[in-house]
């Protein structure tokens, strides 16, 4: 960056080179910094996510979560066992939007990937019931 007794105005890109050679030079500091204030902020991070992706606080989540005893709403496992972040995810309706529950990692992948789709759910169920093919 030009020195403030430089007559010329730092144009956009003079202040992002200037930018990035700052953060290169700066860059653990920085990261220190900035994993600092994560660690400082992670509920008003959680609330945020929660808000923007959902449309619920992080206080309805915590009542939700009480609700259903601090465990997954489909295999009962407790939050604290959950893949990630430590947290149950928050399993919605694509279509509408709305929070049907919270559940763990492999049972919100599981129903997401049978697409949330009832039918397909009941064809999974009675397969798994059937008997195992013979191949003799
Ligand atoms: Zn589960």
């Amino acid at each position: 960056m030009p020195t403030p007794t430089s007559s010329k105005t730092p144009t956009k890109r003079d202040r992002s080179a200037y930018n990035k050679q700052y953060r290169a030079a700066n860059k653990e500091r920085l990261d220190a910094k900035a994993k600092a204030y994560r660690d400082q902020n992670k509920d008003a991070r959680h609330n945020y996510d929660l808000v923007r992706a959902y449309g619920i606080t992080a206080e309805q989540y915590a009542g939700l979560l009480h609700r259903q005893g601090g465990r997954c709403a489909m295999c009962g496992t407790s939050a604290a066992g959950c893949r990630g972040k430590g947290r149950l995810h928050v399993d919605h309706c694509h279509d509408k939007g709305h929070v049907r529950g919270l559940l763990c990692h492999a049972c919100n992948t599981g129903i997401g990937l049978l697409k949330h789709d009832i039918a397909l759910l009941d064809r999974a169920k009675a397969y798994l019931k059937a008997e195992p093919c013979s191949l003799n």
